[in-house]
């Protein structure tokens, strides 16, 4: 081979390497993170994309893995035992609560939630045997924004872990473990990747220790992420902070043209004034605010159903941060499964509808919308 020096890290698209003699099998095991065996326990390209993500988020090291749904069972079980109980945050994403309360709890975990009036005052729900906190930095679908730092030194009063799924907000606007957080979680799918092409999950440690049992876990459970997702994540990571700046841009012009137009009964986006955690979410967020927002026109499913289909530009996709605009309905996907009640309790009705802004000029959005909302 002649040598080349190539400008990007090429796809090692492998599942195993090769040893030259028993000396070099010796110093992999010597010299970890200096060369590699089978892709599962690491790969150049999934190890460079947890190493760009723990640089922004400032931590002792990450993992990539399979999806963001095995980066939070990796960081749980990372944690916790059978006997152990973990407690999350009442309005955490549909899939985080259905591992913890319906699958985590076959295997011996005990789990249950905080009601978010209750966030910030643990007392009445940590056990002897309570370890983790799962929480989000802003919720789905109606962006309530987490003070990740007063929850911080709650669960640190009560010596327990706290695990930010950072999804939202991302390390751009806010970096959990620098606000006392222990562990940061990305579903890499949403922006960190932002193409709305990979499926990609990463867990970000503060502390060492805690950091070799989510290697451990990810190996061992096989919840590794394949080379070329990981090529592609990492090469979506690159723009990040470009993306995320217009993303917020945009997301602020829309909020703010939705929020005047006489269909739309309310708005909620954490960069409106009116938002109840605005100061927050400013001084949170580095003055941004991110690129999801929900609003409501009326409940009634038909006139839903005429907005979607005049929004000939942006599709009714139920997934989010990706660099083109795309349109969610909570009661339909992610709040599906809930009761009525608990629907209604949410505010989650039948005209609400969430926006994942991409990274379009707002005017482009602003017609689109324009046009859909005069079916309404
Ligand atoms: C999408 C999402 C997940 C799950 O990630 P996948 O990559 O779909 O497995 C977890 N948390 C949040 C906040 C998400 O938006």
């Amino acid at each position: 081979m002649p040598h080349i020096h190539p400008k990007t890290t090429p796809i090692y698209q492998t599942s195993v390497f090769a040893f030259e003699d028993l000396n070099a099998l010796e110093s992999y095991f010597e010299q970890p993170g200096q060369s590699y065996m089978y892709t599962r326990y690491g790969n150049p390209n999934t190890d460079e994309l947890a190493k760009e993500v723990n640089k922004l988020e400032g931590g002792a090291g990450g993992v990539a893995t399979s999806s963001g749904m095995s980066a939070i069972l990796a960081a749980v079980l990372a944690v916790c035992k059978a006997g152990d109980h973990v407690l999350y945050a009442e309005e955490i994403y549909g899939g985080s609560s259905a591992l913890l309360s319906q699958e985590l709890i076959r295997v011996g975990i005990e789990v249950s939630f905080v009601p978010t009036a209750d966030t910030y005052i643990l007392d009445n729900y940590i056990q002897p045997n309570t370890r983790l906190l799962l929480a989000e930095t802003m919720s789905n679908p109606l962006l309530q924004v987490l003070d990740v730092a007063r929850l911080a030194q709650e669960t640190q009063r009560h010596g327990i872990k706290l695990a930010i799924d950072n999804t939202f907000a991302t390390p751009i606007l806010t970096k959990p473990l620098d606000l006392g957080a222990d562990i940061a979680i990305h579903s890499v799918t949403k922006y960190l990747s932002g193409h709305s092409d990979v499926t990609a999950g990463v867990v970000v440690c503060k502390e060492q220790e805690d950091l070799q049992r989510v290697q451990k876990v990810m190996m061992v459970y096989g919840l590794n992420l394949s080379p070329f997702e990981g090529w592609l994540a990492a090469r979506g990571l690159k723009t990040l902070r470009l993306r995320m700046k217009q993303h917020c841009n945009t997301a602020l012009e829309i909020a703010n043209y939705l929020k005047q137009h006489p269909k739309v009964e309310k708005v909620w986006y954490p960069g409106l004034a009116e938002h109840p955690q605005y100061e927050l979410a400013k001084q949170q967020g580095q003055g941004m605010f991110g690129g999801m927002l929900s609003f409501k026109i009326v409940d009634e499913t038909e006139a839903v159903n005429r907005f979607m289909r005049a929004l000939s530009g942006i599709p009714f996709t139920p997934s989010l941060a990706g660099v083109s605009t795309s349109i969610s309905y909570p009661l339909g996907t992610s709040h599906r499964s809930l009761t009525s009640e608990q629907q209604q309790k949410m505010g989650i009705t039948a005209g609400v509808i969430r926006f994942s802004v991409g990274i379009e000029e707002p005017e482009e959005l602003i017609a689109e919308l324009e046009t859909a909302l005069a079916e309404v």
